[in-house]
């Protein structure tokens, strides 16, 4: 169950280390599952993030790492595709259910890449508000060892990744990932396909860097591109464009009522997620919840 961890916080009221919660969900029932997309590039799912995988004659280029129990399980996953070890891992950003493998795999020999801020806030106490979640700082070989500001390209297994920063979207430090040739964009949790997205607030992002980030892939994108999204099942263009009139009429309607003066309490009577809930709200975040998180989103913003 990829989101099985938020439940894990949503039953504990204090602060605490994400470590200690993690420490009580049981990883041994996970599977990886593994999906071609094209000649190269492969999704894995299993608990926490979704992965891209790029296997070929030059590397093996990972897209997130999950959790660090499940390691041994990628690494098997991936010997199933290549006799190679991980060469290169990327993260699209710094959230613990996609860099937790981050030490396993840098200490396998991995180069690990992200954006500025992935290395930043890995490297200190961090604190997920909405989550309530203390973060211990990483130990340097978890760390990304090359980073980047805008964006970063690999000539790899006969394809162009392009790696872009996405400005202030889930958090302040997204990246999302272009393979050229495969037509294939592994969006990171800027993208939550079916479920409604958490934004991390006191990670700067914003709904609106979001949205804009929506906006540039659906611009570079075709009917037949295969897209990976953070969370949820693997999507087309139509789904993608789905989930941008989703968070824009919502986020619209709320953002009118914040900038008005209601109060959260008056917001959710407006039910402003109603028609969207059947499709979007059976995910970890349900609509109250998203309305919340949304409306403290863009009250910050106002501030
Ligand atoms: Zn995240």
């Amino acid at each position: 169950m990829k989101t099985h961890f938020f439940r894990i916080f949503a039953v504990c009221a204090a602060a605490h280390f994400a470590a200690a919660a993690l420490a009580q969900q049981d990883f041994s029932k996970v599977e990886i599952q593994t999906e071609k997309l094209a000649e190269t590039v492969y999704m894995m799912t299993g608990s926490g993030g979704n992965l891209g995988v790029s296997v070929g004659e030059d590397a093996v280029f990972v897209i997130d790492d999950q959790f660090a129990p499940l390691t041994p399980k990628i690494q098997a996953a991936i010997a199933k595709l290549t006799p190679k070890p991980v060469q290169f891992v990327l993260n699209t950003h710094w959230h613990f259910d996609h860099t937790g493998g981050n030490e396993n795999l840098g200490k396998a020999g991995a180069v690990i890449v992200a954006h500025e801020n992935v290395r930043k806030r890995l490297s200190t106490e961090g604190f997920i508000e909405f989550l309530g979640m203390k973060t211990k700082p990483e130990p340097k070989v978890a760390l990304p060892v090359a980073t980047f500001t805008r964006g970063i390209s690999f000539h790899l297994n006969g394809d162009e990744l392009v790696v872009s920063h996405a400005p202030r979207a889930h958090t302040d430090g997204d990246s999302i990932v272009r393979f050229g040739k495969s037509n294939v964009v592994h969006m990171g949790d800027i993208f939550f396909n079916k479920l409604y997205p958490f934004i991390d607030t006191s990670s700067g992002g914003t709904v609106e860097g979001v949205i804009a980030a929506v906006e540039r892939v659906l611009q570079v994108t075709s009917e037949r591109t295969r897209i990976i999204p953070g969370h949820g099942p693997l999507a087309t263009r139509a789904d993608l464009q789905a989930y941008r009139s989703m968070l824009a009429t919502i986020s619209g309607r709320i953002g009118e009522q914040v900038r008005a003066g209601r109060t959260l309490e008056q917001v959710a009577a407006s039910r402003p997620t109603e028609e969207f809930d059947a499709v979007w709200g059976k995910g970890f975040l349900k609509p109250d919840k998203f309305v919340e998180m949304l409306y403290k989103n863009l009250q910050k913003r106002q501030q």
